[in-house]
């Protein structure tokens, strides 16, 4: 594991944190005739509606992007009937959450999060300074929001939740969430990562949006590399109060989106109907590869995300190397593997993998 090794002796004074830092760590391409499955990525081709507008925009590369994306964000409002001072932009929503820390905490500061989650946020604290303060998962895979109200103090200055959970893949309720919210200080930034929000179908999960309109502390997080395919551009946004998108705003350099990006996404969020056949196709595909799993006898929390979690526990090394064997690369995690839910063509190999992981399992 290159994390793992100690980095060399630098010529500069680094800042300690960042001279051990862990790099982020990408999955494998697909071997030959197999399928990449490690990054909760759509397995379709770009859209030429999008296509088209990427190669529009290419003609006025040698001019900066418009700094604060206004078209896009103007765009971005409508769609979700909030008004433009409530929607900041960003590289990617990483980048926007690195934004929301960059507002909030410094170090000596905390934010709490539940853990396991998205292995972006430890990397987004260690880059800013506060401390992670992360709350192990129920035994359910779920967020155990009882503890990560006891974890909050007075040095706590955000709540990360992420609903549906990467890499677990369960979802909050609203009213878990909403009773949350009216417990915790109304001066703590609630951030609600909805990266899958598309792809969820239980009408008990949160909305994130829904809660802002009451509460000018919450913001919800959103991308548009998962549903809306565009990881490789990189764009994602926030949704919450004015002065706290303002803050974003200010915490961010301007051009961060580049004019491609910019018009590729409008172009995307034109698309939504199109994007919905295809996000039903992978909700049915994980719904299907659930009912596979369960047959099998494997004991899996329900995902609403576009990826299933395989809890491997002791033998997940074994069960990796077998989903290799059958072509698949899974990102693996201490305790389990996530499996993206990808081509149609990759349900077959996944599912004779599992059923010879299982067959091994205690
Ligand atoms: N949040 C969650 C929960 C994620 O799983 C991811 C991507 N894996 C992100 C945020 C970041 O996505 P992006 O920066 O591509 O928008």
């Amino acid at each position: 594991d290159p994390r793992q090794q100690p980095s060399e002796t630098a010529p500069i004074k680094l800042r300690p944190e960042i001279a051990n830092a862990a790099v982020y760590q990408q999955g494998r391409p697909a071997p030959e005739g197999g399928f990449k499955l490690s990054s909760n990525e759509t397995p379709f081709p770009p859209l030429p509606s999008v296509v088209a507008a990427i190669e529009g925009a290419a003609e006025t590369i040698n001019r900066y992007p418009d700094s604060a994306a206004r078209g896009l964000v103007r765009r971005l409002a409508a769609m979700h009937h909030v008004d433009e001072s409530q929607v900041a932009v960003g590289p990617g929503s990483i980048a926007v959450l690195r934004q929301l820390v960059t507002a909030v905490a410094v170090s000596g500061d905390e934010v709490v999060y539940a853990w396991r989650s998205f292995e972006g946020y430890p990397s987004v604290m260690t880059l800013n300074g506060p401390t992670s303060v992360q709350v192990p998962l129920g035994a359910d895979g779920r967020h155990d929001l009882d503890a990560m109200l006891e974890a909050i103090t007075d040095r706590t200055r955000a709540v990360l939740l992420c609903s549906p959970n990467n890499p677990t893949g369960t979802v909050l309720t609203h009213d878990e969430v909403e009773r949350f919210v009216a417990s915790a200080p109304s001066d703590v930034l609630i951030v609600i990562d909805e990266a899958y929000l598309e792809f969820v179908r239980d009408e008990d999960a949160v909305d994130g949006l829904a809660l802002i309109a009451d509460h000018r502390n919450v913001v919800t997080l959103r991308t548009l590399s998962k549903a809306y395919g565009l990881a490789g551009l990189r764009a994602g946004y926030a949704i919450g109060d004015p002065a706290v998108i303002a803050a974003v705003r200010a915490s961010g350099l301007p051009f961060e989106l580049t004019t491609v990006t910019i018009e590729a996404a409008k172009a995307a969020l034109d698309a939504r109907d199109e994007l919905d056949e295809r996000i039903e196709t992978i909700v049915r595909r994980r719904n299907g590869i659930e009912a596979g799993l369960i047959d099998q006898g494997w004991h899996v929390t329900p995902s609403q995300g576009n990826f299933v979690w395989l809890p491997t526990g002791d033998d997940t090394l074994r069960a990796a190397e077998i989903l290799e064997r059958h072509g698949i690369i899974a990102r693996v995690f201490p305790e389990g593997i996530r499996v993206t839910v990808g081509e149609r063509e990759s349900v077959e190999p996944l599912l004779t993998a599992t059923a010879e992981i299982v067959r091994g399992l205690e």
